[in-house]
């Protein structure tokens, strides 16, 4: 494993950058300074449909990027 196998995410309260694995990706954590909540970690995309994109987006603290396609 390489470093790439952990990522940083800044707490959006304290400013502490936290280390998290990337096994843990999608779980929310918490900072591991003043305890608050992380925004869930997605590296990849993460493939939604109808009945998760509504859910998923307004569950997000911060900005979506979204590919929309159809099927033939
Ligand atoms: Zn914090």
């Amino acid at each position: 494993m390489t470093d790439s196998s952990v990522f940083i995410v800044r707490c959006p309260l304290c400013g502490i950058a936290n280390r998290i694995p990337a096994s843990r990706e999608g779980e929310a954590g918490r900072c591991g300074s003043c305890r608050a909540g992380l925004p869930p970690l997605h590296s990849m995309p993460v493939t939604l449909d109808d009945n998760s994109f509504d859910s998923f987006v307004n569950a997000f603290p911060g900005p979506v990027m979204a590919e929309f396609w159809a099927p033939w």
